[in-house]
């Protein structure tokens, strides 16, 4: 079962987690099987190989996490002082640090990313949560507000406002980037004071479940955090129906999420969103096209285009459209595909076969609705042949209209589109229902700022692309979903305000 690389050395850790199967639950701080006895395979994209076998949680999983959960919210965890819950934190942010090749490695093996964006971006970004987090307990606090009553003049009152947590929040995340959805989820909903129980995608519950290692490994008390791997349509599903969940922190499709706030409706819990989108990224000619191209290439290529925030749509100003296109289409033609964790490969396989099956069905719509496909559009051949490999693929000729430029493809397919001017681009950049990232290029500052205001998107690059900290907030506009994780935003999430009033008269 374990894959071999020319160059790969697994990591002795590594090793030892994956030769420990069936993988289990986490549930009340134990290692269970699901109740079922049902368990699945998770593999290797790169080759398709299976990598372990994992305990399938379902409803009945749910409902003993959910009791678990509940329990924890009254257990030692609600009386750790902030303090310590900060320390806790930073403790989880140290192991995780300690960890981070080994977890580096899995997370490349599971996924299919390569190593280096794994290394360089979900690892450090991972521990960056639980270490911005670590810093806030201490700092969630309360206002006193001067309040008034009309019909009594003169009468004094002392009014004022905690921040308490919203309960167990239920987070159900996709698998694009594994480990860092489920640390920009659990760093937040713990500094908050909550407890969490963790559904990780079917296609990669590994750096999850060595993540609930870490977190016992720190000393999380037990059933503070619960972690279920699963299907949606059962667990995820049991999870966001159970009326004993107060919260749900859902990124995935559009589609899932219409589903999850329907099933969240019996007890009105709250819920948070992070969807999809079809983000522009637009060039104009008197950018540094050197680092446009990169910026437009990266962009959307990033994580094979498995990335909620890709910029799948490029626009680019028509006097410079035709020697930008060139070098993008050039870059795309030598990419070097391969396993994750073979250093020299600059872009691994996608997720899944059906994955696969997605991205070449939207390629095949892109051509029959009369696009002009440049390079790519093909699965790898060769070697390469067994793996979910998608070669980097560009259109031209492409029509806002058609499906490729509207819908969510999530992989590696950039649609390449002429602009003529400021009013026309924004029309079209704002033209599609998803409205997450956007992505500008061009050195007049005021050209920039002006096109940051009329984007309707939750984030705006401005010469960069794919920035991301714990401290910036992140969410979408429009059918991209509703509320902002991280930064201080995340707080609002986590908690509810109690307001307090006390006659003084
Ligand atoms: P998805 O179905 O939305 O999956 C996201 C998460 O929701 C997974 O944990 C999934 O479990 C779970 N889920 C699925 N159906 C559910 C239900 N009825 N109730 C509760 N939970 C449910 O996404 P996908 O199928 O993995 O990918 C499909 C498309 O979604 C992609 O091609 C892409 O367009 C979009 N996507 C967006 C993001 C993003 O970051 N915004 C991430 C991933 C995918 P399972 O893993 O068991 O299905
Ligand atoms: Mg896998």
């Amino acid at each position: 079962m374990m894959p071999e690389t020319a160059t790969f050395e697994m990591h002795p850790n590594l090793r030892k987690f994956l030769s420990a199967q069936p993988k289990r639950l986490w549930i009340g701080g134990k290692w269970v099987e699901a109740r079922s006895g049902k368990s699945f395979e998770t593999c290797n994209p790169a080759t398709g190989d299976a990598l372990a076998r994992v305990a399938e949680a379902d409803r009945a999983d749910v409902e003993e996490a959910v009791r678990a959960a509940r329990k924890a919210t009254e257990g030692p965890w609600s009386s750790l002082s902030p303090s310590e819950r900060g320390k806790l934190l930073y403790r989880i942010a140290e192991l995780l640090e300690k960890h981070a090749e080994e977890l580096a490695q899995l997370e490349s093996l599971d996924n299919g990313k390569t190593i280096r964006e794994a290394q360089k971006g979900d690892l450090p970004l991972a521990v960056d949560l639980f270490r911005y987090y670590a810093g806030w307990p201490t700092k969630i606090h309360g206002e006193t507000i001067p309040v008034s009553v009309p019909y009594l003049p003169g009468a004094r009152f002392f009014h004022y406002t905690v921040r308490e947590p919203v309960g167990v929040v239920g987070a159900i995340i996709p698998w694009n980037f594994p480990l860092l959805m489920a640390a920009e989820r659990i760093a937040p909903a713990l500094a908050c004071g909550n407890t969490v129980i963790l559904k990780p995608a079917e296609q990669t519950p590994l750096s999850a479940l060595r993540l609930g290692e870490i977190l016992e490994e720190a000393g999380l008390p037990e059933g503070v955090c619960n972690i279920l791997p699963g299907f949606g349509p059962t667990a995820g599903r049991a999870l966001a129906e159970h009326p004993g969940v107060d919260k749900i922190t859902f990124t995935g499709s559009t589609e899932v999420g219409r589903e999850i706030v329907k099933a969240s409706a019996g007890n009105l819990k709250r819920i948070s969103l992070e969807l999809g989108g079809k983000s522009p990224n637009i060039v104009f000619a008197d950018a540094d096209l050197e680092l446009a191209v990169k910026g437009m290439f990266m962009g959307i290529f990033y994580n094979q285009g498995q990335c909620c925030s890709a910029g799948s749509r490029v626009f680019v100003e028509k006097s410079c459209f035709d020697a930008l296109l060139e070098k993008m289409v050039e870059r795309a033609k030598t990419v070097r595909q391969g396993p994750g964790l073979d250093p020299k490969t600059q872009m691994g396989p996608l997720v899944s076969q059906e994955q696969l099956d997605r991205v070449a069905g939207y390629v095949e719509s892109g051509k029959k609705e009369g696009a002009q496909l440049l390079c790519g559009g093909v699965r790898g051949e060769g070697a390469l042949s067994k793996g979910y490999f998608f070669k980097p693929t560009v259109f031209a000729g492409v029509r806002d209209e058609m499906r490729i430029a509207q819908e969510e493809i999530f992989g590696p397919v950039a649609t390449v589109l002429p602009f003529e001017s400021f009013e026309e681009v924004v029309q079209r950049a704002n033209g599609t229902a998803y409205g997450l990232v956007a992505g500008v290029w061009t050195q007049d500052i005021k050209r920039a700022l002006r096109l940051a205001q009329v984007l309707q998107a939750g984030t705006v690059w401005i010469n960069c692309y794919h920035f991301v900290d714990a401290a910036a907030p992140w969410g979408g506009y429009k059918q991209s979903g509703y509320g902002r994780e991280k930064g201080q935003y995340a707080i609002d999430l986590y908690t509810q305000i109690k307001s307090v009033w006390v006659d003084l008269n």
